[in-house]
């Protein structure tokens, strides 16, 4: 039996996950499930996992927990650090599965512990990068991707040697504007946005989707995750979400992995790696799909993975500032503050600021995420 703590256990990635360990009750024993303020839900989940604690972020919302768990045996805790502390009871598997770099924090303790941490939260990488890696090397912690593509990557490239790899090529779904005019793009509403045309997912990785930042972060992301060098990472759109992503050889081999739109696929590798677990995803069905399409990306009407192709080559504190920029800018948009179109445009104004020391710690990290978000902020109130 191994243990399990789920960071971000509410949200979409967490519920996925949490499927997964419900058709596998035997092999799977709970430490710690955490949420932002949902304290229904994640005492609902406590309870049904046999948890042994449960943290809401956001303190408010520890009373409702508390009441919630009332007679269970489950330990509630609430606040920024018992979400740390969450991380740091260590759990053989540690999902990392909160929005935005409000996961960075946790997923470090979780990293400190050693174990395996399925990292679904692109976020926290994108800011800490080297920060994070140089604690999983110094911890002895294996770091598993969960997004669909690294997790693709991944795949493709167990038993190669990346000297061997010409291209990594991150696929992507185009989001739902991928066909959108610029003029029809700045009246994009937040409804529009979060209909991703294949994926279910959380608001803000939805938004992310549509200005393509998702896949500009996941850029930055296989940057740190696959170090083959920045000019042999590419995107493709493919409209489909069937390949996940491909790694070519120099050999003139491109491996590539399929599978449905579904994170439970992505999420299982991770879970039962270096084995494979059962999931009760549909088989692909090729012939029922039918056609696969691949084209260009377009960075004149979605500026983002040109904007973090740049922070990538800057590194230090710059993809941190991106990814502040570009969380502030996304709530702005889905708060009715901001047009779509001004979501990049506000991570440029912001990027284009100052330039912040690269972070050597945590705390740098946090302290340069602090400040882009006040930069952002005031430029969507100045708006
Ligand atoms: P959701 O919005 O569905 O869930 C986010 C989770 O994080 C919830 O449990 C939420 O709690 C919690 N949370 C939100 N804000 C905070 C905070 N400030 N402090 C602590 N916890 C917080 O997001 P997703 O599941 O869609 O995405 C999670 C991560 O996984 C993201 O980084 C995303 O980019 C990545 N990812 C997601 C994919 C998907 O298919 N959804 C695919 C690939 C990657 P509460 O419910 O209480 O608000």
């Amino acid at each position: 039996m191994r243990t399990l703590t789920v960071l971000g256990a509410t949200g979409s990635i967490g519920a996925s996950t949490l499927d997964l360990i419900r058709r596998n009750r035997g092999d799977w024993r709970v430490t710690a499930l955490t949420a932002h303020s949902n304290a229904a839900e994640l005492a609902r989940l406590a309870r049904e996992f046999g948890a042994e604690v449960a943290v809401v972020a956001d303190e408010t919302h520890l009373p409702a927990l508390r009441d919630a768990l009332a007679g269970s045996g489950i330990e509630a805790a609430g606040g920024p650090a018992a979400l740390v502390e969450a991380g740091a009871r260590g759990a053989d598997v540690t999902v990392a599965a909160i929005v935005g770099c409000a996961g960075l924090a946790p997923t470090m303790a979780a990293i400190e512990q050693g174990g395996v941490i399925a990292l679904a939260n692109k976020e926290a990488l994108v800011s800490a990068g080297e920060v994070m890696l140089a604690a999983v090397a110094r911890h002895g912690a294996t770091l598993l991707p969960v997004d669909s593509e690294h997790n693709a990557i991944f795949q493709c490239l167990c038993g190669n040697d990346t000297a061997d790899v010409r291209w990594i090529t991150l696929t992507a779904s185009g989001g739902p504007f991928r066909d959108w005019s610029w003029d029809r793009l700045t009246a994009a509403t937040p409804a529009e946005a979060v209909r991703h045309p294949n994926w279910d997912m959380g608001a803000k990785i939805s938004v992310d989707s549509a200005t393509m930042f998702n896949k500009g972060l996941e850029l930055i992301e296989a940057h740190h995750l696959f170090p083959v060098g920045l000019d042999r990472l590419r995107i493709i759109v493919h409209p489909q979400s069937v390949v996940h992503s491909m790694v070519e050889y120099r050999d003139g081999s491109t491996l590539a992995q399929l599978g449905p739109s579904d994170m439970r696929v992505p999420i299982a590798s991770a879970l039962a790696w270096p084995r494979r677990m059962d999931t009760p995803c549909a088989p692909l069905d090729l012939a029922e799909i039918g056609e696969l399409t691949f084209r260009k990306p377009d960075e004149v009407r979605f500026p983002a993975t040109r904007l973090a192709r740049e922070a990538a080559q800057a590194g230090g504190a710059v993809p941190a500032v991106l990814n502040a920029a570009n969380e502030i800018a996304v709530a702005a948009f889905l708060g009715g503050q901001i047009s779509f179109t001004r979501i990049a445009a506000q991570v440029e104004d912001v990027l284009g600021s100052y330039a912040p020391p690269a972070p050597g710690s945590l705390s740098d990290v946090l302290e340069v995420d602090g400040e882009a978000r006040a930069r952002a902020r005031l430029l969507v109130t100045s708006t």
